[in-house]
């Protein structure tokens, strides 16, 4: 059963190296989020050669106000990968400065990826879907990953004629709004991620090899066996970055 990790702050692991070898070792394909540019590159280098992980270059919204000034250094590192993440808006904060700082460095990176065109992004909503979603807008030229998305349902509705695909991870699934969320989602639409190490399973953080127990609950809500449902999966990662198979 092949496994997809598409959101893991591979990064942020005391044992990284471990967490990257298992990766490789067990063939899970790993996209190891930043959350800013200036670890873009030890991160790179510690994927470089590897055949199942991916190292994301990113700006995480909780940072974007204080590491504004980085923007041009993500510039600068757009072309040395395709995978972007992690990005987007969080509104935990009510600062309103804080907001328009999110959405300033949102909105150049968007506009950055949309020019490079084959980007493949892990975006963060919490809180912000209905202004994440109209950022985007629609003819999007990229891959759109909404990362743990936990609504409003017009976004997801919106989100879903955008063309984007959701990633879900084991904490979202274990709440029944998580649940109704899954189930409001195409299964063609659906993929999976741990956010490790943010997110626990069993008193643990969650490794890529964790997506194993998100496969059952997939396989029970589309009533189908555990092996076709890891194949959907599968499916969806490779028409998620299927605008060009050569990478
Ligand atoms: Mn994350």
């Amino acid at each position: 059963m092949r496994l997809i990790d598409t959101h893991c702050h591979v990064d942020l692991y005391p044992d990284y190296k471990a967490v990257l070898w298992e990766s490789e070792h067990a063939g899970i394909y790993t996209i190891a989020m930043t959350n800013t540019p200036s670890v873009f590159r030890r991160c790179a280098a510690l994927t470089r050669g590897a055949r199942f992980v991916r190292a994301a270059l990113g700006l995480h919204p909780e940072l974007a106000a204080t590491r504004e000034r980085e923007v041009p250094l993500l510039d600068e590192l757009l072309p040395e990968t395709r995978y972007i993440g992690e990005i987007g808006l969080d509104y935990v904060t009510e600062d309103a400065e804080d907001r328009a700082a999110q959405r300033r460095v949102f909105e150049t990176i968007l506009s950055r990826c949309a020019t490079a065109g084959d980007k493949v992004l892990s975006v963060h909503s919490r809180r912000a879907a209905a202004d994440v979603t109209a950022m985007i807008g629609a003819g999007y030229p990229g891959t759109v990953i909404l990362h743990w998305f936990s609504g409003p349902k017009s976004a997801l509705d919106r989100s879903v004629e955008q063309g984007c695909y959701f990633s879900v991870n084991p904490t979202m699934l274990d709440a029944v709004a998580g649940r109704r969320i899954l189930a409001a989602i195409p299964p063609e639409r659906v993929l999976t991620e741990t956010d490790g190490p943010f997110v626990t399973v069993h008193g643990h953080p969650a490794r890529p090899s964790d997506i194993a127990q998100i496969i059952p609950q997939l396989a029970r809500l589309w009533a189908i066996d555990a092996v076709t449902a890891a194949r959907r999966i599968e499916d969806n990662f490779r028409q998620a970055l299927a605008h060009h198979p050569d990478h």
